[in-house]
């Protein structure tokens, strides 16, 4: 029987707590184990960070591992993450690597990896590093082989030239952008100005103890960008997370856009083929139908969306969380072009609460369950077999993400097991708020029933 080897990745590359998860033993041993990994001496790795104040503590880590594996670095210094994926394509690297926690608090920190496309890291590739991390199979150099380590600050005005080229603004709105001190401070902001655009700065200054906001572009931590948005007569407030790999949209009224209606919106406007999540709202295929478009379900985690955009050769993808990636310019997500085709779809047929209006919307449910890991694959096995019967109108059932139930109405239910924390959760959506009470109530009292 084969080893046991412990799980460090989880659905966003590793992340944890400084010192208990995260140590620097465990810091050096990725390093070593990634060099490794793509082949050692002649290979090069580019290193970014996000504002953490363990930032440097940790790339000091990382690097000497990789070193010690006669693998060059690249260090790009504090960089929105999809600086990191641009960087790898372009400087020809063999991996990037953004030392992140992305949204969790100030005490976290973490590594993400990235194919030299852009792409992250499948599970696959995960597993192996895990692997030579559990067996110490590093492949280190002699002391004359050892990787030398450079600075390179060239690339990000090169990466910002190539964002403005992706798109076509005249300059003719009034922004507010709002970076919780995190890693698209210096970045998104100047960006965002070369465009012509009016833009006003909000937590702008990189600061790893977070003090505008958490790094989460949630409601209760955006109430002051709303505010202003709205204060200033703004067109527009744009959010980024702690690693600017996602973005949020506050409209003219100064009311946050939903996910899933603004994920609607940008999937039309870009047309052709595109992918999205299981759990993302039937907005988005309806939105797309009235522009003749294709939409492809896939799994939650935005390396699964990059998967089968690679697989399927579609234009755009997104999760309603608001990560998107945009395929054409780099695999991997990026909140900065993000909210640059944000801000070119406004400007040319705004104002944004008057596009969102223009969605279809649904009544949407997020609920969960308490529910111990060790009950959860009982609870889905009676779900996927048991519960398509208690509905009369089933469309289509599938299994890409849990289990997901769809009626001839458009209504549809999603359970899955929560990846990282003891609960079942339910994700539906109902022609009406009747209809999507009812397939709750029925949900609910089944896996309660279980339980
Ligand atoms: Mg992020």
């Amino acid at each position: 029987m084969e080893e046991m080897v412990p799980k460090l990745f989880g659905t966003s590359g590793i992340r944890g707590k400084i010192d208990e998860e995260i140590t620097l033993n465990l810091i050096m041993d990725i390093g070593m184990a990634a060099a490794t990994y793509i082949g050692g001496e002649d290979r090069k790795i580019v290193i970014g960070y996000d504002t953490r104040t363990s930032n440097k503590m940790i790339e000091n880590a990382i690097i000497a591992g990789i070193v010690k594996c006669g693998t060059d670095v690249i260090c790009l210094g504090m960089v929105p993450t999809p600086l990191v994926g641009y960087a790898a394509m372009k400087l020809r690297a063999d991996l990037g690597i953004m030392i992140t926690a992305s949204h969790n608090p100030p005490e976290y920190n973490g590594i993400k990896l990235w194919n030299p496309t852009g792409m992250a890291y499948t599970r696959d590739q995960e597993r192996t590093i895990e692997k030579i991390v559990h067996d110490k199979s590093f492949q280190v150099a002699s002391w004359e082989n050892i990787g030398n380590i450079k600075d390179n600050d060239g690339i990000v005005h090169q990466y910002m030239e190539d964002l403005l080229n992706n798109v076509k603004i005249k300059g003719n709105l009034r922004i507010i952008v709002d970076c919780a001190n995190g890693a698209g401070s210096y970045i998104s902001p100047m960006v965002l100005r070369k465009t012509g655009c009016e833009v006003i700065t909000l937590n702008c200054q990189p600061d790893g103890y977070f003090p505008g906001r958490m790094p989460e572009p949630s409601p209760a931590n955006l109430r002051e960008l709303m505010n202003v948005v709205k204060a200033t007569g703004a067109d527009l407030g744009i959010a980024h997370d702690g690693d600017a790999d996602r973005m949020v949209a506050i409209d003219d009224n100064g009311i946050m856009a939903d996910f899933d209606k603004l994920l609607a919106l940008v999937s039309s406007k870009i047309g052709g083929k595109i992918v999205t999540t299981v759990d993302a709202s039937f907005s988005v295929d309806k939105s797309m139908e009235k522009v003749g478009g294709e939409v492809i379900r896939t799994k939650v985690g935005d390396v699964h969306v990059a998967e089968v955009i690679v697989e399927s050769n579609a234009s755009f993808g997104g999760e309603p969380s608001g990560t998107w990636l945009h395929p054409d310019f780099c695999m991997c997500p990026d909140g900065i072009l993000s909210a640059l085709k944000i801000i070119e779809i406004v400007e040319k047929n705004g104002p944004l609460s008057r596009l969102l209006d223009e969605i279809p919307s649904y009544p949407t449910i997020r609920e969960k369950i308490k529910c111990e890991n060790i009950q959860k694959t009982l609870i889905m096995e009676k779900v996927k077999e048991e519960l398509p019967d208690y509905f009369d109108n089933v469309s289509d059932v599938n299994f890409i993400d849990g289990v997901r139930i769809s009626m001839e109405d458009g209504s549809w239910v999603l359970i899955r097991p929560s990846g990282t924390e003891a609960y079942i959760r339910i994700t539906l959506e109902g022609k009406n708020m009747e209809t999507a009470e009812r397939i709750r109530d029925i949900s609910r009292r089944f896996i309660e029933g279980i339980l």
